[in-house]
């Protein structure tokens, strides 16, 4: 008798929807869901913007996004890779770690669900927590199910709790600008997600463990915020508009 299981197979994997988010590029974005509460949207793409697609959908709280890590796709994948997490020292096998560099790139993330709704004649999921850049595109959407997901007693490997936070401080500029640009984008938690976001640390683990004077910069919604390192905490140095 044959088995056919180790045959190549074909799929016509598209995108059933795109994620839009206020992370504008991938520096800064939370390395896992569930760190930072800010909302964005799952846009349903024309083909499935059904209302029958979502059917009984708003009776789940959380949802499994898989997802395609688009603008990592070109530069391939790597047997082993420096989780962040190790310092960037010690190498581990992709399979073993959560790497945006993988065979077929694909993603998976729980999010909170909170409504369904239209948004320009668009089927939008409105969630949050989510660590997906704007644009994702989004490989499938499924319902997370708490007695079979949420497992007891698993164990985390290398990342067995949330990462350490780090204090955000802002300077007289920024705590201006920040009010100034809350009210503009209408986001009145604006300063709460900047400080969650930085809170998180992004810089890569090779700048943490040497004195670091560079100034970074961060695209959230539409403006750019500017930072540095003072010893042990973040300060915000200044907040712009996104130039375009
Ligand atoms: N929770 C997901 C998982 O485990 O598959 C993603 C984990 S991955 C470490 C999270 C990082 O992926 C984010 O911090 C961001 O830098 C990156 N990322 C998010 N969306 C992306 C995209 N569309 N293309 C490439 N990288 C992306």
């Amino acid at each position: 008798m044959t088995t056919h299981s180790d045959q190549p197979f074909q799929s016509d994997i598209e995108a059933v929807a795109i994620c839009r988010t206020p992370y504008k590029q991938k520096f800064g974005i939370p390395r896992q869901p569930g760190l930072v509460n800010v909302k964005g949207w799952v846009e349903l793409t024309p083909k499935f913007n059904q209302l029958d697609a979502v059917r009984g959908i708003e009776q789940y709280s959380h949802l499994w996004l898989l997802f395609c890590f688009h603008e990592n796709l070109a530069q391939g994948w790597k047997n082993t890779v420096r989780p962040p997490r190790l310092g960037g020292n010690e190498k581990l096998g992709v399979f073993a770690t959560r790497s945006t560099f993988r065979p077929n790139g694909i993603g998976q993330s729980v999010v909170k669900l909170h409504s369904v709704v239209r948004r320009n004649g668009k089927i939008c999921l409105e969630i949050s927590g989510m660590d997906l850049l704007d644009g994702t595109p989004i490989i499938d959407i499924k319902p997370y199910i708490p007695f079979s997901d949420a497992i007891d007693n698993a164990t985390g490997g290398i990342a067995q709790s949330a990462p350490e936070l780090i204090e955000v401080q802002y300077s007289s500029l920024a705590e201006t600008q920040v009010l100034a640009h809350s009210k503009a984008l209408d986001i009145s938690h604006l300063q709460q997600v900047i400080t969650d976001v930085l809170a998180q640390d992004p810089r890569p683990a090779y700048k943490k463990a040497k004195v670091d004077l560079k100034i970074y910069q961060v695209a959230l919604f539409d403006i750019d915020v500017f930072w540095r390192v003072n010893d042990k905490t973040i300060e915000v140095i200044e907040i712009k508009p996104t130039s375009v």
